[in-house]
């Protein structure tokens, strides 16, 4: 018997897939099978709509993937040129942002940014933690959601702790499959939890013998959300800012810079050096933020995000 269904969760060898009739199969992939194109080190990823043969009961092997509207994918390693594909089919990607404890940098931001732009997705930032913050930190808020919301980016700010606004962002997700990044300890978890107090402990029990108790944590996951919402839940992202584009690739990746770099006098102008430059004029009249500038020329030059530069 053939069913079709979402992959929403993965191991690397075993998918756990879900029918439209809401039955649940741990999948294996049958045989190898390749898809065209991507040198990738995971033919079936998380969001992917498979066809699959029943072969016992809860057990499938997976024979077809449906065309992907889009992926996610990231190089393996800095150094390989195979790649991961993170996660298939997503209308949005969001980052959670923390202003402390733990602080995410505005290098991780831009960064995150750059690499999502390829996916021509919308994009939103959920500053978490509003509870915690004080006078200075809504300062900074009041300013990075200002910032990035002029460029063009959803901004949401929540508390998954008190509760604040978790309905505003509940509305953005309506509908959507989105995929959630942040470094661990922003609160990705009592995000999750927030928005949906039984969703996790529910995909945790379907999984059958083979998905329960491995080690996903280097794989994505789909939670279900009451709301006609899936949230890709994406672990171990450092990697994610890991991009296969060349330099001269990444100003057209900054929404403000591309607006303005027809006027350059120079067309294969860097941005950096050349007379005539209407990005870096741009910068000189504080109408492109010098942070925002700063992390172009630390991508361009290939250097490590670590800045945290919003004090
Ligand atoms: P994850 O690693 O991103 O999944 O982060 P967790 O959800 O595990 O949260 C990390 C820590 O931050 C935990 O101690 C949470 O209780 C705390 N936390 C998460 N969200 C909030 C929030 O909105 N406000 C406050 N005060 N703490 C939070
Ligand atoms: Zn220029």
């Amino acid at each position: 018997m053939t069913k079709k269904g979402i992959v929403i969760k993965s191991t690397g060898s075993w998918f756990l897939v879900k029918t439209s009739e809401n039955e649940y199969f741990e999948c294996k992939i049958k045989g190898k099978f390749r898809i065209k194109g991507i040198r990738s080190t995971n033919p079936v990823a998380v969001g992917d709509q498979v066809e699959f043969t029943v072969v016992e009961q809860q057990i499938g092997l997976i024979h077809h993937i449906e065309e992907r509207k889009n992926y996610v994918i990231r190089k393996a390693t800095n150094l390989s040129k195979a790649s991961h594909i993170i996660a298939a089919n997503v209308d949005q990607a969001f980052l959670i942002i923390s202003l402390t404890n733990p602080k995410t940098s505005r290098g991780f931001i831009d960064r995150f940014l750059v690499v999502s732009e390829a996916y021509h997705i919308p994009i939103g930032l959920i500053f978490n933690k509003i509870d915690l913050y004080d006078d200075d930190l809504w300062e900074t808020h009041h300013h990075l959601t200002e910032l990035y919301t002029k460029i063009g980016y959803t901004c949401v700010s929540v508390s998954a702790i008190s509760g604040e606004n978790i309905d505003k962002l509940k509305k953005q997700l309506e509908h959507k499959t989105t995929l959630f990044s942040g470094h661990s300890g922003v609160g990705k978890s009592a995000l999750i939890n927030a928005l949906h107090p039984e969703s996790q402990r529910k995909v945790g029990n379907i999984s059958g013998i083979h998905l329960k108790g491995k080690h996903t944590t280097t794989y994505a996951e789909m939670i279900e959300m009451p709301f006609d919402s899936q949230i890709i839940d994406t672990p171990g992202i450092k990697e994610f800012g890991l991009y296969d584009f060349e330099k001269n690739e990444i100003a057209e990746r900054f929404p403000e810079m591309r607006a303005l770099m027809l006027d350059c006098k120079f067309n294969n102008c860097t941005h950096i050096h050349e007379p005539g430059c209407a990005i870096k004029q741009a910068v000189e009249e504080h109408k492109i933020d010098d942070i925002r500038y700063k992390n172009y020329l630390n991508m361009y030059n290939g250097e490590e995000f670590d800045i945290i530069n919003y004090e």
